[in-house]
């Protein structure tokens, strides 16, 4: 899948190249590139926030003119370009994945959110940032894997905080042109666009392709002038809109998801579903089943789930799409293959036979995928017990519901320095010297970003000199610095460590140590949006302001900075709600120490060496002793062995932890090793199973020609 090429009407000719590389995602996670485009011009570089296509249509024509003739700017252009041209012509070094390509097996995945970067804001939390970070890591290993999402033109929205922490969202448009994006070529040379019956109308739906290093990602986009106003939007906003946005949404990621593809002359042998958001796709490959092969009902069934892999991300039923039965009666009906009732459809998504209840997308992925897995050991665990109870008939069958705990992409997350140096487990005195000494500095630098990120949001919000001077004075670059940043999502608890506020403004008061917190809550989450109120408020108040501070506009920037420079990364959702978790292994891979809650993946990570556990592994614990819990931890651990300094000035026991922690997390809670139990767990059984029946379906053919004696 290639884009349609086209010159970039400000580059010299020798710097052409310039421009391919501005559009492939990889300067998102190589430092060398990045290098490269703020070399052109380091200035502008910082104002565009990083972003190459920006940078070029902004850079003076004299300083490319200059660029085009200096030779050391030459020289790293084309090691840039040779070194990706070796990465793109090697093969992949898994025999597997080998065996696929020569067999042409591709993976489509489909996800309704992916965070590839701050700059394309189509992605709301962790479940966008896991979706990225598979797509990188796939390029990295070669695997012949195609993305496809939803183009969403206001993207998740941005957040300001009135005082004390009142919410206030705002969705400006996405500046495309200012972006990596471009139209990918079809085969035949037509517009790349499909159409998707949606209600009543039929939607056409333009096809846009993001480059992620080697995967192509394609992104549906509705805001076309030929549809009528109320289709334009069904892409809009990821997230924004009703139940009703969401189902026209859902269909145009699964059918017309599917269709897209194959315009693009690419039909996947596999399909994962990450989420239960794009299970219509297995709507849509049934259809193709029947309409050409002719293929029964049964039949299709069987071979669209031999090739289908569903990821669950919740552990509570509720937690993921539901819809009126009504409401998906009147989107579906024209999509219920041949061969099956409306009312037999909407069985699919139900978990009993009562034709009322809510239709639920991560029943009906269930009822359609071959190969399941929940994304980490405890909420696979859970997700049986929930899933089997309510489904038992897929017990019986080969819907297993394996452990595939997710993982974060190295490269993306960990500070280039750090990812630079050789790690081990063994201990190494002069290794951990120098990872301590390069933590401060970047403790140091986030502390800079918070108050230059505060400093900001006050002038915008028309803050006087005086307020904009007081909210850039907040925080401490020597003191020990907890983060806590995820989405305001209640289960998570971000005010838990607030239960007792007097033990922890001792403890803010004894020690050197601060608390920084930043997330959105969705806009229709009141009551996460009261624990932003919450937190905002103690933030203001005198004896905790400077201490405590609350960030606005939580992003992929902000939490690169974050989970580089914080010392501690707490962790207290209700177990088992969080079903993994990941903003916890991207701080432990730059030696930040996690401070947790045995949920998700710390559950299962090596936690008496690399961090610290709040409570037993007790579900739905009461907040009143996870908090006593959490205090005492930090009172009796966390804090002793932070300030226990050798006589230079180091906390020895503390620096030993980070070690371990950017070694051991780093390996195995990557994306890279997430991405290969893929492969070996899912997509390889896929394609096996894929094959196994349609060799069955061709014996059971010849069994039955007539001129075939046995028949
Ligand atoms: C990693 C990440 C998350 C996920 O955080 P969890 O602690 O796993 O919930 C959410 N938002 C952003 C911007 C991230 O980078």
């Amino acid at each position: 899948m290639r884009s349609i090429p086209l010159p970039h009407p400000r580059l010299p000719e020798n710097l052409q190249p310039l421009d391919l590389l501005s559009r492939d995602l990889r300067w998102t996670w190589r430092p060398s590139l990045r290098a490269l485009f703020s070399a052109l011009d380091p200035a502008l570089w910082e104002k565009t926030n990083g972003n190459p296509v920006a940078l070029l249509q902004a850079v003076p024509a004299e300083r490319l003119e200059a660029a085009s003739r200096d030779s050391v700017f030459l020289t790293s252009l084309s090691a840039v370009r040779s070194e990706l041209g070796i990465e793109d012509a090697a093969e992949p070094a898994h025999p597997a994945m080998r065996a696929m390509k020569s067999r042409g097996d591709r993976i489509a995945y489909f996800s309704a959110e992916f965070g590839l970067t701050e700059l394309l804001p189509v992605y709301a939390g962790g479940l966008g940032v896991l979706a990225g970070d598979h797509l990188k890591s796939a390029s990295d290993l070669r695997l012949p894997l195609v993305g496809v999402g939803l183009f969403y033109r206001h993207g998740y929205f941005r957040q300001s905080l009135s005082r004390p922490g009142g919410q206030k969202e705002s969705n400006p448009a996405i500046d495309i042109a200012e972006l990596p994006i471009s139209l990918p070529q079809t085969p035949k040379g037509a517009p790349p666009i499909v159409t998707v019956a949606v209600g009543e109308r039929d939607v056409r739906v333009l096809i846009r392709l993001v480059q992620v290093g080697r995967v192509p990602l394609l992104l549906l986009d509705t805001d076309l002038e030929e549809n009528h106003p109320d289709d334009r939007t069904i892409t809009a906003q990821l997230y924004g809109g009703d139940h009703e946005t969401r189902i026209r949404q859902e269909i145009v990621l699964g059918i017309g998801g599917l269709r897209a593809l194959d315009l693009l002359g690419c039909r996947p042998t596999i399909r994962h579903i990450n989420e239960g958001h794009a299970a219509f796709v297995g709507l849509e490959k049934m259809r193709q089943l029947i309409a050409e092969e002719g293929l029964t009902f049964a039949d299709a069934k069987e071979r669209a789930a031999a090739g289908t892999v569903f990821t669950t991300h919740t552990p509570v039923p509720a937690g993921i799409d539901r819809f009126a039965p009504e409401l998906v009666a009147r989107y579906i009906a024209g999509y219920v293959p041949e061969g099956l009732s409306l009312d037999e459809f909407m069985k699919l998504g139900q978990e009993s036979g009562d034709p009322h209840e809510a239709f639920s997308m991560a029943v009906l992925a269930l009822r359609l995928c071959g190969h399941a897995n929940a994304v980490s050991q405890l909420h696979a665990r859970v997700s049986r017990r929930l899933w089997l109870g309510l489904l038992p008939e897929l017990a019986d069958e080969d819907v297993k519901i394996r452990a595939i705990t997710n993982g974060v992409h190295r490269p993306t997350w960990t500070d280039p320095e750090i990812a630079a140096m050789p790690l081990l487990e063994e201990p190494d005195p002069a290794a951990g010297t120098r990872l301590w000494s390069v933590h401060e500095v970047l403790r140091s630098r986030l502390v800079d970003v918070c108050r230059a990120r505060l400093r900001s949001h006050a002038a915008a919000q028309g803050a006087s000199a005086e307020e904009i001077e007081r909210a850039g004075s907040v925080l401490d670059p020597g003191a020990l610095t907890i983060g806590f940043a995820r989405r305001f999502a209640t289960y998570k608890r971000a005010n838990l460590i607030f239960r007792d506020p007097e033990r922890l403004l001792r403890m803010l008061s004894s020690a050197r140590m601060q608390i920084l917190f930043a997330g959105k809550a969705h806009p229709q989450d009141e009551p996460g949006k009261e624990l932003l109120r919450i937190i905002g408020a103690y933030a203001h108040q005198p004896e905790f302001f400077g201490k405590i501070v609350l960030l606005p506009d939580y992003d992929m920037r902000l939490a690169r900075a974050l989970v580089a420079g914080c010392d501690v990364w707490l962790n207290n959702p209700v177990r088992p709600h969080e079903a993994s978790g990941t903003s916890g292994m991207k701080a432990a891979m730059n030696g930040v120490l996690n401070l947790s809650v045995l949920d998700g993946w710390w559950d299962e990570a090596p936690y008496e060496e690399t961090g610290f556990v709040i409570g037993p592994a007790t579900d739905y614990a009461p907040d009143e002793e996870v908090a006593a819990s959490l205090y005492d931890v930090l009172e009796t651990k966390v804090l002793p062995l932070f300030f226990q300094r050798d006589e230079s000035g180091r906390p020895a026991g503390w620096i030993e932890k980070m070690v371990q922690s950017a070694a051991r997390i780093g390996r195995e809670f990557s994306s890279d090793r997430m991405v290969l139990q893929y492969l070996e767990l899912c997509y390889v059984p896929a394609a096996e199973r894929r094959i196994s029946v349609l060799e069955g379906a061709r014996r059971a053919a010849y069994a039955l020609t007539p001129s075939n004696p046995r028949g």
